[in-house]
């Protein structure tokens, strides 16, 4: 059997999943070949399958050198339920139980052993390895190594000792991390000159961006926006300050929420307790400041939202970048005002003391600045911030779904920049839009500036809508803050031709209240088709994960239980045909999710699980690609052919339209089906064809032959 087959093998019968992802099988072949590799994939794209699936091809045990214990405790958690033979070494475990766990590893009774880098060079657990044979060492979060990113751990700096030690073992570096000074560190630490890297797309299709600027009241727009979206999900809430996390965390929480403050001044029993729950939790909000979040696996965070600006577009990134780990629909709101600016400058100006670095973080935060004001689709500025360049606006962000309102704000912008200019470049924009607006306060009469030409000259523009303007000419950098100065601004060279009229600008026009787009499939509205179905799944699951004490998505991801509730298995063949139910979760589990959906078959059946398949086969009749339909309505391409495969059931659909195969091809695999001893499993057809054709493609064929539904 070749190794990629034999991979494939453990894909399907372990982990339950039908193919491998984007980079992944090229990367399982290079480790299974025992070859270096650096990997660089966004969070939540499938970076662990790329050795845990060769722990199980290869002999000997794949050392994972990871940075957190809660990291840690989630695999193996996650994997024990797989039956996998894993273990972790870390300094909370007990005596006797890192003996047992010692006695396994000399016995080559483990396929994989989770260790923190400075555990993994001690001289005992060296010692050790010396007497096992080790088949990988697999270096998750590498860009611990770097002194330039935000994670600097000087541990894993000195794994150098560990290569030294073992040069015949191969190495695989993972990191979700792609900046090019990162990555050039990887590669001397870690020694892996040689090594093929494997970089991906660092797009996150499934999350919507949406980003709120000067809204008049953020706390209530984000319940809203909760209230409205994510009532049934978990999320994060970033905000700036510990002052404010413990506000609205209990704010949220008077409003009926289940929210929960983090930070770093908490009793550590308090933070780890509440960490806990979120865990555990399917309907928490933690309320947090950006100490939160590394080592937080949990895929079904359904919408990560900034009180605050971020201060640069890497942290927008990596925090966004914690929803939706789990390829479903996920939303990354923000507001944010011109007092995050100072603020951020502030923190800098006092923590930061080399001159060159304060000017690197200023350049990062005015891109962050530019991002949030931006009237362009916000994926394609954030990818090309990265150096990716996406072809066409996404369809997923707040700017592509309702374009945002211009206005030629060329002469308003003159003014203000004079307003600027004339009161001597060191006010701040409260004090500038009260000159502008004529408002004659006791500081402006005795600064003179009621005397000014321009004074009163913006009355018929809002307040607010002043602010923005502002706010915009600062994104645009045609303005600058002065944090020591309190806010004050003073112009940039670049304002010029503004100034001379050699340029005319376009603004955004200011919008009062957060408009939450109508997104046709938020998650609520995609569980709202489920239903009844899908809370009976969600309750089930909730009372084993409970039982034996793991949180709810060791038992299940949501994304297995959603399909689960749409395609409604009626046995155990068609249950292991779902993504995410492999072999020992399906005895473990099958019958009892298969009993009730069988219940359920009894109550009547709603329409609306009708519906949401309707909907993707109205999308797909409009010309659209079924990855199209997957992105914009965040489901798993599984998903979308399954709704697809109704629709050539029902004949809406053409089944050469739907999965491209020529009239040949199509033949071979009905003949395929009509010979097989089971008709109603895919699985055999698919291994007859040794992956030929995909589970997709397959099931859209066994639907035309009518014996799907
Ligand atoms: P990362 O470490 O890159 O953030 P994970 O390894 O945690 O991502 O994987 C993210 C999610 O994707 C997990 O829920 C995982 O089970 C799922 N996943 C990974 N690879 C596949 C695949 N080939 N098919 C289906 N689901 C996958
Ligand atoms: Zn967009």
């Amino acid at each position: 059997m070749s190794i990629l087959h034999k991979a494939e093998t453990i894909l399907h019968q372990v982990f339950g999943y039908e193919q491998f992802r984007q980079n992944q099988a090229e990367i399982v072949q290079q480790v299974c070949a025992q070859k270096n590799a650096l990997v660089i994939m966004p969070t939540g794209s499938g970076k662990s399958l790329c050795y845990q699936v060769p722990a199980l091809v290869l002999d000997g045990v794949v050392i994972v050198i990871s940075p957190l214990i809660a990291l840690m405790d989630d695999q193996v958690m996650q994997l024990a339920q797989l039956d996998v033979r894993v273990a972790c070494l870390h300094s909370n475990l007990d005596y006797e139980a890192q003996q047992k766990i010692e006695r396994q590893l000399l016995d080559q009774q483990l396929d994989l052993l989770y260790v923190a880098p400075e555990r993994v060079l001690t001289p005992r657990l060296l010692g050790l390895l010396e007497q096992t044979p080790v088949a990988l060492f697999a270096i998750d979060e590498a860009h611990c190594v770097s002194q330039w990113g935000h994670d600097f751990r000087p541990e894993y700096q000195q794994l150098s000792q560990l290569i030294e030690r073992f040069p015949q073992v191969s190495r695989l570096a993972l990191t979700a991390t792609a900046d090019e000074l990162t990555r050039q560190d990887i590669v001397k630490h870690l020694q892996l000159e040689n090594a093929q890297a494997f970089i991906s797309s660092f797009d996150r299709p499934n999350i919507q961006y949406q980003v709120h600027a000067g809204l008049s009241n953020a706390k209530q727009n984000l319940l809203q926006f909760i209230r409205q979206y994510h009532s049934n999900d978990s999320g994060i809430v970033y905000c700036l300050s510990r002052k404010k996390v413990d506000d609205v965390a209990a704010w949220l929480s008077q409003q009926g929420l289940n929210a929960l403050p983090y930070h770093a001044g908490l009793d550590a029993k308090i933070r780890q307790s509440n960490q806990q729950q979120f865990l555990m939790q399917d309907k928490m909000i933690m309320v947090a400041t950006i100490a939160f979040g590394m080592g937080i696996n949990k895929p079904d965070v359904r919408f990560v939202a900034h009180l605050n600006l971020p201060k640069s577009i890497e942290n927008y990134y990596q925090e966004t970048g914690r929803a939706g780990r789990d390829g479903l629909a996920a939303t990354a709101w923000m507001s944010f005002g011109l007092q995050d600016v100072i603020s951020i400058k502030q923190m800098l100006d006092s923590s930061v003391s080399s001159n060159q670095r304060r000017q690197v973080e200023q350049t990062k935060l005015q891109s962050m600045l530019g991002l949030a004001e931006s009237c362009q689709c916000r994926r394609q500025t954030l990818l090309a911030y990265f150096g990716e360049t996406l072809e066409e606006p996404c369809g997923n962000c707040d700017n592509c779904l309702q374009a945002p309102q211009t206005w030629d704000a060329t002469l308003a912008a003159q003014q203000a920049l004079s307003c600027v200019h004339r009161s001597g470049q060191r006010y701040g924009v409260n004090y500038l839009c009260d000159i502008l607006r004529g408002v004659a306060n006791e500081r402006i009469r005795q600064a003179g500036h009621d005397k000014l030409g321009l004074f009163g000259i913006g009355r018929d523009i809002s307040k607010v809508q002043w602010q923005s303007i502002f706010r915009q000419l600062i994104a645009l950098a045609y303005l600058n803050v002065d944090a020591d100065a309190f806010g004050g601004l003073s112009l940039d060279e670049s304002c010029r031709s503004i100034l001379r009229g050699e340029q005319k600008l376009l603004l955004r026009s200011y919008n009062a209240t957060a408009k939450h787009p109508t997104y046709q499939t938020t998650t609520n509205g995609q569980k709202q088709f489920l239903n009844d179905l899908w809370q009976v799944l969600r309750e089930k699951r909730r009372e084993l994960a409970s039982e034996q004490g793991v949180p709810a998505y060791v038992i299940f991801h949501d994304a297995t239980l959603m399909e689960m509730a749409e395609q409604r298995p009626q046995t155990l063949a068609q249950m292991a045909n779902l993504s995410g139910v492999g072999q020992k979760k399906l005895n473990a589990y099958g019958d009892i999710f298969l009993q009730l959906i069988q219940q359920h078959r009894q109550t009547p059946v709603d329409a609306m699980k009708t519906a949401s398949a309707d909907e993707s086969i109205q999308l797909f009749k409009s010309a659209m690609s079924s990855e199209q339909i997957a992105a914009q309505r965040g489901l798993t391409l599984e998903t979308v052919y399954a709704h697809l495969a109704q629709g050539v059931a029902s004949g809406e659909l053409e089944l050469q339209k739907v999965t491209g195969l020529d009239t040949q091809s199509q033949a071979e695999i009905i003949a395929e089906f009509e010979f097989s001893a089971e008709p109603g499993r895919l699985k055999p057809v698919y291994d007859s064809f040794q992956g030929r054709y995909s589970y997709a493609v397959l099931r859209c064929v066994q639907a035309s032959l009518g014996k799907l539904l």
